[in-house]
């Protein structure tokens, strides 16, 4: 912001036309008199000005007063000579035509000027010399402003001269306008109310984001106090008010302070910039190249001091130049690359800059000076504080809203891969639990013959006795034993005896009907079928066909045929309740025992019930 104001001014400073008319014949000798009435209350009385350039700034008043033709009639209102090594002398003759004594007061409206020296001549008579600027403590002025002020007494009709000597090191301009102490007066409370109200803007933006660094610690808020705060005080100090209330003592400070203060407002412009836009993560060369022209403008604060002043002063403007292309160069690659925090941080800019083309313009007097024009840059560089003040704001917004995002994608994330662990752990589950039903199976399977096996046998037969108990409906059980194994085995082996298991298994299985109807191989060659819900006549009829299906079976092996008959012991109980499942083992045992005593390839029945 000071940089651009700094810029503006300067530029002004510099470009200004000026306008220094060639000697006016009539005027060369005495120059116009300016006849004080209202007509010229508050106005620049430039024109009524003529000048002398002494480069080596030796002259006296008496040489000066000695040579009027050396003397330059101004065309211009307000005298600007730029940077320059020479003094300047300044004439100006005054005259009241009221009938009253009137007092007026001499504004220079530039608080720059190191050394002015007042002259003042009645009737050709030096009656004062007073010397101002700021290389004289402020207690010193005879009326304490920002400007340099000087009051006249003009008599009825009086005429007065003054010659004023202005030696400068900063550029030197001479903006002088006439006023009675009321319009003074007038002018000056207005103008503290303007200047009250932007300081007031900007100091309160300065305190209001110094506590918001203080509350969260982001370093962009930090950034934005050095760059506000170091802008006020080199603003304070262009416009005078820094010389009259905070270093009111200090002259050699008053001597520096614009160079220092724009190359450290600088360091914190850049330091904003930086941090701001989120360049050392976005774009970390353009972050270096900030980072490095920051130091070097830290570098350049010292220059004021071994420096010439005028020097320091355009130093640190170029520096200015530089800073304010880099900042605002990344600020349009951030914008147009998306960042949406640099959407306000490039209208602040844009703002400022309309201001200062408007105070441009005015300057130029391509637009009509009001108090909107007057004041442009002031409203522009306070708008632009505020604007980059909310800019913050929303920056920080942003970046809520951006670690939110990212958050939720890492809980979403989260969520994806514990439900993909989930189900893998589920999958896994389920093979185990598949696995285990599979070995569970198998844990009830006879290897040999594919039938169920004893241990399922035994649970089965547990069961159905409870069921049956519960009820109360008859359970058969059927012992089947092959009749004469041994002798298979013995006459065609081993492997021949395991083969006709498996056909005697498949056969037994062929006769049984009902789906609660089970086959298991109880022992060696020696098979149980137990048949739920199935009374004696039942049991003894199912032992029958399987015992005739057995008799008709004529096994193959080997191209040899083995006969193979079976001999089945059928018990039926109908349980009571706690019945002991071996009794009807026992029963249907005793009654395989008889079918093979008496004779075998026959059914032997037991109906419990009735035999108990
Ligand atoms: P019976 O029952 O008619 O009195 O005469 P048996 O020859 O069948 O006599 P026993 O029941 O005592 O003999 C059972 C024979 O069954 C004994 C064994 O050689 C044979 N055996 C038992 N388990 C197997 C087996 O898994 N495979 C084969 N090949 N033979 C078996
Ligand atoms: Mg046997
Ligand atoms: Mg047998």
């Amino acid at each position: 912001m000071a940089a651009w104001y700094l810029l503006a001014w300067l530029g002004c400073a510099l470009m200004v036309p000026h306008a220094l008319g060639a000697v006016s014949a009539a005027d060369a000798q005495v120059g116009p008199v300016l006849q004080l009435d209202e007509r010229v209350v508050g106005s620049l009385v430039g024109e009524h000005l003529r000048y002398l350039e002494d480069p080596a700034g030796t002259l006296t008043l008496d040489q000066v007063q000695a040579m009027p033709t050396r003397f330059v009639q101004s065309t211009s209102a307000a005298l600007n000579f730029s940077f320059t090594t020479s003094t300047y002398w300044f004439h100006l003759r005054l005259e009241n035509h009221h009938a009253a004594q009137r007092d007026w007061l001499l504004e220079a409206a530039y608080p720059l000027i190191d050394h002015y020296t007042f002259y003042v001549l009645e009737n050709g008579q030096l009656v004062d010399t007073t010397v101002a600027g700021r290389t004289f403590p402020f207690h010193q002025r005879a009326i304490k402003n920002r400007n340099i002020v000087y009051p006249l007494t003009l008599l009825p009709g009086q005429g007065k001269e003054i010659y004023i000597r202005v030696q400068t090191s900063s550029s030197l301009q001479l903006p002088l306008r006439m006023w009675t102490p009321l319009a003074f007066h007038v002018k000056d409370h207005d103008e503290q109310v303007i200047q009250g109200i932007y300081y007031g803007i900007l100091l309160s933006m300065l305190a209001y984001n110094f506590l918001i660094f203080l509350s969260i610690r982001e370093i962009s808020y930090l950034n934005y106090v050095h760059f506000i705060g170091s802008s006020i005080l080199f603003l304070v100090s262009l416009s005078g008010f820094g010389f009259e209330y905070l270093w009111p003592e200090s002259t050699r400070w008053a001597m520096t302070a614009q160079p220092v203060l724009i190359s450290f407002t600088l360091v914190g412009m850049l330091n904003f910039s930086r941090s701001f836009l989120s360049l050392d993560k976005l774009m970390p060369r353009a972050a270096s190249l900030v980072r490095i022209t920051a130091y070097l403008m830290l570098a350049l604060t010292v220059a004021p001091f071994v420096l010439p002043y005028a020097m320091a002063l355009k130093l640190a403007v170029a520096g200015a130049l530089v800073s304010a292309l880099i900042v605002l160069t990344c600020g349009g690659i951030s914008l147009a690359s998306g960042a949406r925090q640099a959407r306000y941080f490039m209208l602040a800019w844009t703002v400022l800059l309309l201001g200062i083309s408007l105070y441009a313009l005015k300057t130029f007097g391509l637009v009509p000076s009001n108090l909107l024009t007057e004041y442009a840059m002031q409203i522009g560089s306070a708008m632009e504080a505020v604007l980059l003040s909310f800019a913050l704001a929303h920056r920080m917004a942003i970046l809520k809203e951006e670690n939110e995002r990212i958050q939720q994608e890492a809980q979403y994330q989260l969520e994806q891969r514990v439900a993909q662990r989930t189900q893998e752990l589920d999958d896994a589950l389920h093979q185990l639990s598949a696995a285990n039903a599979a070995l569970q199976e198998k844990n009830r399977m006879d290897g040999l013959t594919g039938t169920k096996n004893r241990r399922f046998f035994d649970e089965q037969l547990a069961t159905e006795v409870k069921r049956s108990s519960r009820a109360q409906l008859a359970l058969t059980l059927l012992l089947i034993d092959i009749d004469h194994f041994k002798q298979v085995n013995d006459r065609y082996g081993h492997l021949a005896g395991d083969a006709c298991l498996r056909a005697v298994a498949r056969a037994v299985h062929g006769c049984l009907q009902r789906p609660s109807d089970e086959l298991a191989r109880y022992g060696g060659e020696e098979f149980a079928a137990l048949l739920p819900h199935t009374d004696h006549v039942g049991g003894l009829q199912m032992a029958e066909r399987i015992r005739a299906a057995m008799a008709a079976l004529t096994f193959d092996y080997e191209g040899q045929s083995i006969p193979v008959t079976v001999s089945i012991g059928c018990a039926t109980t109908v349980p009571t309740r706690n019945y002991v499942c071996d009794k009807l083992i026992a029963a249907a045992d005793g009654a395989l025992y008889e079918a093979k005593r008496s004779g075998r390839n026959r059914v032997v029945g037991i109906d419990i019930a009735v035999a108990e």
